[in-house]
This record gives structure tokens, C-alpha cells and sequence, in this order.
């Protein structure tokens, strides 16, 4: 079966009672054992419900079938699944190259707390060939950390080939792919060690409902994934297991919209007088866009706007004449938004000049055309704001 079909019908756990179409939402922390030898037979019996019962077993399934992954991993967020992931690979002496351009509160992670644990990080440009990434890896590098387009910026990274040599020279790879979604890009079929995502994002598709999946092939990471998860005692509501599996089902609809959309909002940018560039990896001459053709088979919904030279002022107005566009964090859902990102572009230690404000978009299932003459709109604030 294709992709589109496994995400409706993938594969379900066999359990009693009536079979309907989606498992059911059973919740508990305590489970009534039938003997007592069964009490410490974790082996064929769950135990207790911290490990999750009926509807997170079926979205684990599933999403092993998305990443084609031996096992996935459920965590309560996003940053809780890379945070995770990392706590359960790296250990004290140990050295994390990690992409500068990663999602920030990734960094922050890095910098206030693996830190504390004795695990260095050091940050990468993106941009940088092959073999000078390749080249900072030393004795200590126990891992590789890449996100692919950049958060904010959309930096493209050869994926396979950082995976072949990392691979090379021992050093394991994680990859953070909210922006693939599981979907649009399978980074264990192209050699990475451990997919993450957050799956409040496309997954959710409602944002209403917050969770993470790290996914593994290799049965020895995926047993240290499962093993961080039992020692920092993680567990995920039912209800909330189970919004993400009916995410699952409309997620291949739902991110054509969202991709098609967005190329149309795009190219209607990229001729705009006030718009100095447009950073999206699907569209024809925009950075990157030869690796995305080649490793992914779509795009979602987010991308980003440079502005002209101007005020910050001028960003503002833009922002605030927007009427369909929300103003907020977060992205994937049905609903379209904007932020400035320029403040979050300062914690990077590669400071890159985008040649003017940088907006960050996420083009929802909304009409495009309404969503361009929110856009016309905002023009004309940024125009009338910077004085031209
Ligand atoms: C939102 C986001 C996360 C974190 O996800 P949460 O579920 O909000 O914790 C991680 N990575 C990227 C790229 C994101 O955009």
C-alpha cells in the first residue's frame, strides 16, 4: 500500500471486544492482573499504566509504520521527545554537534541542561559542505543533531550524506522533522538513527493537543530510547493518544493543502515589491530547493518572508494589520500564522544577515486568495510604516 492508504489503514493491535474502527480510550494507572506470577511478568503482561494502554499501542503502531521504524517512542511534547532522545544517547565526556539553527528551546535545552550533565554542544552552520561538518567531529562527538529545513530560516542540510558519514565514524544521528512530519521526508530510510517530531504540530493538525515521537531502526537505540522514557517516568494522556492517531488519518490531505497553499502564497510573495526574499525550500531558486526535490516527497505549510531594509516598526505594522493571519507560536495547525522572528535570531552563534526583517508563516487551510489580500494588507501597513 502507498503512503496515503497506510496513514487510513495502517497496522493495529488485536485486542477483545468489539472491533470498531478506532481503538478505544481506556484509562487507568492501575492494571488488575490475573495471577500472581503475572505481577512481575513484564514480558506478557502491561503492568501498569504509565506505559500506555490500548489507543497509545495503536498510535505507536502506526507512527512505526510512517517513520518505518522498529519502535517509537510517545513523549508529552515535542521538546520533551528531543530532550529525551538526547538524554538517552549522550553521556557525561561526551561532545553533541548540534545545528545552529535548530528549533531554539532544542538549544536551550542543550545549553542549560545537558551542560549540567557534562555533555558539551557544539554548534554547526548548516550551510557548510559535507566535509567541514564531517571535519568537527572529534574523539569525543558522540552524536550529530540536524533539523532540515532550519527552523525559521529554512537551511537544507544533505541529510543522507551527513548520515553515511557520521555512520562512518561511529557517530550517531538525530534529526528533528516536525517540518516532514513523519511524511514528507523519512529520515531513517535515509540513514538517520533516531527521527523525532513534534507531533503537536501537523500530526495534532488541531492545536489543541501537545506530544512528541522519537523513532529508531536500530533495535540498540531504540532500547535506550525506551529505557529514557521508563527512567524519567514519561507517560501521555489516552485522549490525547488517540487525537493524534485521527490526526494521522487526514495528515497526507491535509499537508497537500497546506503545501499547494503555501507555493501560492510564495510566489505571490516572491513579487512583491516589499519583499526582499522568500525562504521556502519547495519553491524553484530559493536555497535548498535542489535537496528538497531530491530527499522529500512534498512541502508543508511553513515558510518565511524577508522584508525590505526598514524599522522594526515597519515588521509590526505589517503584523498587526493582519486580520486572518494569527499572531502566535506553534504551526500545523488548520489555521494560518505569523511571527517576527528576528528576536529568536539572536541566540544563533552564526549570525546571519537575511537583508532585512525576517517573517515566518504558516499558511492554514484557509482560501489562498483570502490569505493573500490579508497579506495585501499588510503590505501596504509595512509600506505606509516605512515611509516609501
Ligand atoms: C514546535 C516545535 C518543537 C516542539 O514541539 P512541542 O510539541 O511544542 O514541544 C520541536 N521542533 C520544532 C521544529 C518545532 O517547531
Amino acid at each position: 500500500m502507498r503512503p496515503p492508504t497506510r496513514l487510513v489503514h495502517p497496522p493495529k493491535p488485536k485486542g477483545p471486544g468489539p472491533q470498531t474502527v478506532n481503538p478505544v480510550i481506556q484509562k487507568g494507572s492501575t492494571v488488575l492482573l490475573p495471577d500472581a506470577a503475572a505481577l512481575y511478568d513484564d514480558d506478557a503482561f502491561v503492568t501498569y499504566g504509565r506505559a500506555g494502554l490500548g489507543a497509545h499501542e495503536a498510535l505507536k503502531v502506526a507512527l512505526c509504520d510512517l517513520e518505518q521504524a522498529a519502535s517509537v517512542e510517545l513523549y508529552p511534547s515535542g521538546v520533551a521527545a528531543i530532550a529525551g532522545a538526547l538524554l538517552a544517547v549522550m553521556q557525561a565526556g561526551d561532545e553533541l554537534l548540534m545545528v545552529d539553527t535548530a528549533y531554539k528551546p532544542t538549544r536551550r535545552f542543550c545549553d542549560r541542561t545537558l551542560a549540567r550533565f557534562g555533555v558539551q554542544t557544539r554548534y554547526y552552520d548548516p550551510t557548510l559542505p559535507t566535509e567541514a561538518i564531517v571535519g568537527l567531529m572529534g574523539p569525543k562527538t558522540r552524536a550529530l543533531f540536524m533539523e532540515s529545513p532550519g527552523s525559521l530560516s529554512f537551511e537544507m542540510q544533505d541529510v543522507p550524506a551527513l548520515a553515511a558519514a557520521a555512520r562512518a565514524r561511529g557517530v550517531l544521528t538525530l534529526i528533528d522533522n516536525t517540518w516532514g512530519a513523519g511524511h514528507l521526508f523519512k529520515p531513517l530510510e535515509h540513514g538517520v538513527d533516531v527521527s523525532l517530531q513534534s507531533l503537536t504540530k501537523y500530526v495534532g493538525g488541531h492545536s489543541d493537543a501537545f506530544m512528541g515521537s522519537a523513532a529508531a531502526r536500530d533495535p540498540g537505540v531504540a532500547a535506550r530510547l525506551q529505557a529514557g522514557v521508563v527512567d524519567l517516568g514519561w507517560s501521555v494522556a489516552a485522549e490525547d493518544a488517540y487525537a493524534m492517531l485521527r490526526g494521522l488519518r487526514t495528515l497526507d490531505v491535509r499537508l497537500r493543502r497546506h503545501g499547494e497553499s503555501g507555493l501560492v502564497v510564495a510566489e505571490w510573495l516572491q513579487a512583491q515589491d516589499e519583499v526582499a526574499a522568500v525562504l521556502h525550500p519547495a519553491l524553484p531558486g530559493a536555497p535548498g530547493h535542489e535537496l528538497w526535490k531530491r530527499d522529500f516527497s512534498g512541502a508543508c505549510g511553513l515558510f518565511a518572508l524577508v522584508l525590505r531594509p526598514a524599522p522594526a516598526e515597519a515588521s509590526a505594522a505589517f503584523l498587526d494589520a493582519l486580520k486572518i493571519f494569527g499572531l502566535g507560536f506553534s504551526w500545523g495547525g488548520f489555521e494560518s500564522l505569523a511571527i517576527d522572528c528576528d528576536p529568536q535570531l539572536k541566540v544563533r552563534s552564526l549570525r546571519r544577515e537575511y537583508g532585512g526583517g525576517l517573517v515566518r508563516l504558516h499558511i492554514g487551510l484557509e482560501d489562498p486568495a483570502d490569505l493573500i489580500a490579508d497579506l495585501e494588507r499588510a503590505l501596504t501597513a509595512f509600506r505606509a510604516s516605512a515611509g516609501s
